[in-house]
């Protein structure tokens, strides 16, 4: 029989490629040498100074649209994704949300639903990282119900006239298109907005207790005059936003678990060598029993995104299965995060160690694309036959 791995006690590990393996590395690597020895000071300061050029290294290492094929994009497969996501957020969520809105949001809307001209005007810049994207469903009125948005467009001649606001937008303030989800006389549809547009401005939200090492932003749209083409012409009713939050979705059932993996890594460290009573804390049972099920949760919880994975790129992942995935991830990492705080003691509340700022960022995790509720709300209704969400 193969040893026992403490780091890998399912074998998980023999899953994977070679390749698989190797994106791993190469992501793992760029996270501890670039994020890891500046991010508690960039989330004490409430900021992610180096956004642009974290951008353009992220490009480089082609961590952006990484599943997408042409256009400059890696064409890696979704379990690869997936590992990288869990690496950048094993690092901060802040990381990998940015990650996550450029790739799986901003240019998946443009790769999927976009014309050729958009497509060949923005992805490739996207991703190299030269230009952020962002992605505005959300608006301060409406969060879990994005059917009801105040946002329009109406045509005038062949223009497009895009009002509203939008409110909780990763990467808003840096991006220089954003994806904006606006009601039309034809249903909700997607618009491609250069955000030099007169009547565009995107301040950044301020005082967040969350999240602090991502930019997050209001969009003002006033009056903005768009050309006929800044429609995505494939994108009809909001099935095409909730179609690229699926993809979003996806990369965080593997992100929550870098998150966990950090704190548990954290927690098992400090209870081998922090002594009470004359013995390590890791001796004593309960401390035990902690980390026994805090590794249960964690390594069902990266078998699970395996587990999606392989049928995403089988093509066979279902929404159900996303909701499945983000759900169960995020509540669990959360908790093994805040178990970790615990085993910590006194110092689980500093900045010293990574399990507070895990936790506290865990917190967007479970509100953002869809609520921990409206995942227990699609799965109620797959497993009913009943909608409950009205
Ligand atoms: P609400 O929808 O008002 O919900 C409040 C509470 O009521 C929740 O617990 C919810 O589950 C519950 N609730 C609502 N309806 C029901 C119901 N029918 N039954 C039971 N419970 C219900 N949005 C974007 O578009 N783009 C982004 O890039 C983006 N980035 C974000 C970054 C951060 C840091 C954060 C915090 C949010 C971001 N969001 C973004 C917004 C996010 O998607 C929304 O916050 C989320 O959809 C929830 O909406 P809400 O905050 O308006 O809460």
């Amino acid at each position: 029989l193969p040893p026992f791995d403490p780091g890998d006690p399912l074998g998980i590990d023999d899953l994977l490629t070679d390749e698989d393996r190797a994106v791993r590395a190469t992501v793992r690597q760029w996270a501890a040498d670039r994020v890891l020895p500046q991010i508690a000071d960039w989330y004490e300061r409430g900021e992610l100074p180096d956004i642009r050029e974290l951008a353009r290294e992220l490009g480089a290492i082609g961590a952006l649209g990484m599943s997408l094929t042409g256009y400059g994009c890696a064409g890696a497969s979704h379990v690869q994704y997936g590992l990288a996501c869990l690496e950048l957020e094993a690092a901060d969520s802040g990381i990998r949300s940015l990650v996550s809105v450029q790739g799986s949001l901003a240019m998946y809307a443009i790769w999927r639903f976009g014309s050729e001209e958009q497509k060949q005007r923005w992805l490739p810049g996207m991703a190299s990282g030269e230009i952020i994207g962002c992605f505005g469903l959300t608006e301060p009125d409406h969060g879990s119900d994005p059917a009801s948005m105040r946002t329009h467009a109406r045509r005038e001649g062949s223009d497009w006239v895009l009002t509203g606001r939008k409110m909780w937008i990763t990467n808003g303030s840096v991006a220089g298109v954003a994806v904006v989800w606006a009601h039309t006389d034809d249903g909700i549809r997607g618009f491609a907005v250069p955000t030099d547009s007169p009547g565009f401005s995107a301040p950044e939200i301020k005082h967040k207790w969350s999240l602090r090492a991502s930019v997050t932003s209001e969009l003002v749209l006033d009056e903005v005059r768009l050309p006929a083409d800044a429609v995505l012409p494939g994108a009809k009713g909001l099935g095409a936003p909730l179609r690229c939050l699926g993809q979003a979705r996806y990369g965080i059932v593997w992100g929550a678990m870098g998150a966990a993996r950090t704190c548990f890594e954290t927690a098992v460290d400090y209870a081998r060598t922090r002594e009470q009573f004359g013995r390590p804390i890791g001796g004593f049972q309960l401390t035990q029993a902690k980390l026994a099920d805090m590794a249960l949760e964690l390594h069902k919880g990266v078998l699970l995104a395996h587990h999606l994975g392989r049928r995403c790129d089988a093509g066979t992942l279902r929404p159900e299965q996303i909701s499945f995935g983000k759900l169960n991830n995020v509540r669990e990492a959360i908790e093994i995060c805040r178990t970790s705080r615990t085993i910590l003691g006194a110092n689980g509340i500093s900045l010293e160690y990574p399990v507070m700022r895990h936790a506290t960022n865990l917190e967007s995790v479970l509100t953002y694309e869809g609520t921990a509720e409206m995942h227990q709300l699609v799965l109620g209704k797959a497993l009913t036959g009943l909608d409950a969400f009205r």
